[in-house]
């Protein structure tokens, strides 16, 4: 089976981890968000692909969800005791090594995506991880405070502020020039199944949906998506400080609604929001499943990502036939 999935960084690499135990011998294709983006001392650090590189490489911390394991802090010492600023952007020294070596590649002229893959030549994540650009793009939120209406990296609103000042608009500044990755539309045409894992609906998934081409590409395909939001919060992280920047619900079927048809075919939500019309026909035709939608581990990771690709091969089976069939199990 050929699976693309797109992903951003802690609730995308864990369903990817599931995904790859759930669908052994898959040919699986990561479409990786890098509007979080950002450049500190001159280097070029990409959270979100390095997240999923560390997670299915086996090199994350586990407790904190990003950064490596077996993590050491002497560069940020040393760097703070020269006041270079900022000093609320955490990077290890193991970390640190990764962005040098992109960074290197980067100026001799090699596009992000080979030099994702470069990296990845390390890690063998077991999947191909493409950044969904290589143009660069950085989401910016539009804030006021003490020093009046300004815009700042995403970044520094959600690491440094912790999302604590409302976001007034969320940017991705570059989108209108941005183009897909070389591999990103090739892959997804050929995709049997597309997965929309529980990342941030907004600054992750939705900043992907707004290169240029993605969209419209998926909206031909198979698409399940696997919410978010479990009980009407997010799981972890402030996605809800997102979605209320752009005036969606924190709710499932608000993100259902903010992806909408006929991008998305199937949807599971978490069996406690049973708001959405539950193992039958949601909205304009998606078909919404519930399971229990929390990743405590592999297995219950994978178990998610097996019931996302069963509903994603239920839906092709009954592609083409007559509307009424739809909400029939077992097609
Ligand atoms: P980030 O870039 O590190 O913020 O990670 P993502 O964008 O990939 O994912 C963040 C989203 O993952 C948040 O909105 C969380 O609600 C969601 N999330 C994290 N863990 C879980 C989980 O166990 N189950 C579900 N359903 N969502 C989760
Ligand atoms: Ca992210």
């Amino acid at each position: 089976m050929r699976i693309v999935s797109l992903a951003g960084g802690i609730g995308g690499a864990r369903f990817l981890r599931g995904l790859l135990a759930a669908a052994p011998g898959s040919e699986i294709t990561v479409i990786g968000n890098t509007g979080d983006d950002i450049t500190l001392y001159g280097l070029q650090v990409c959270p979100d692909l390095d997240t999923v590189m560390y997670t299915l490489g086996g090199g994350i911390d586990e407790d904190q969800g990003w950064g490596r394991q077996k993590e050491t802090h002497v560069v940020k010492e040393e760097l703070a005791a020269y006041g270079v600023e900022p000093q609320w952007f955490g990077l290890g020294d193991r970390d640190f090594a990764t962005h040098i070596v992109r960074t290197q590649m980067l100026r001799a002229g090699y596009p992000l995506s080979a030099v994702t893959e470069a990296l990845c030549a390390r890690w063998e994540p077991g999947v191909r991880l493409i950044p969904m650009s290589d143009d660069r793009t950085e989401t910016h939120v539009v804030i006021s405070d003490e020093q009046g209406r300004r815009a700042v990296h995403f970044q520094e609103w959600w690491v440094r502020l912790r999302a604590s000042v409302p976001a007034e608009e969320i940017i991705l500044v570059g989108a209108d020039q941005a183009r897909p990755a070389p591999g990103v539309l090739e892959a997804i045409a050929d995709a049997d199944a597309v997965i929309l894992p529980p990342s941030n609906p907004v600054v992750s998934i939705g900043t992907i949906l707004q290169i240029k081409g993605i969209r419209e590409a998926l909206e031909s395909k198979t698409v399940v998506g696997v919410s978010p939001i479990v009980g009407g919060a997010p799981v972890r992280g402030m996605a809800d400080a997102c979605l209320t920047a752009i005036g969606v619900e924190t709710t499932a079927q608000a993100v259902l609604e903010l992806y909408g048809s006929p991008l998305v075919n199937g949807w599971l939500v978490a069996e406690e929001d049973d708001g959405v019309g539950l193992d039958g026909v949601g909205l304009d035709g998606v078909r919404v499943r519930s399971r229990p939608l929390i990743m405590h581990d592999v297995e219950s990771a994978a178990a998610i990502a097996r019931a996302a690709l069963d509903l994603a091969t239920e839906l092709s089976a009954s592609r083409g036939e007559p509307a009424g069939t739809q909400g029939e199990d077992g097609l």
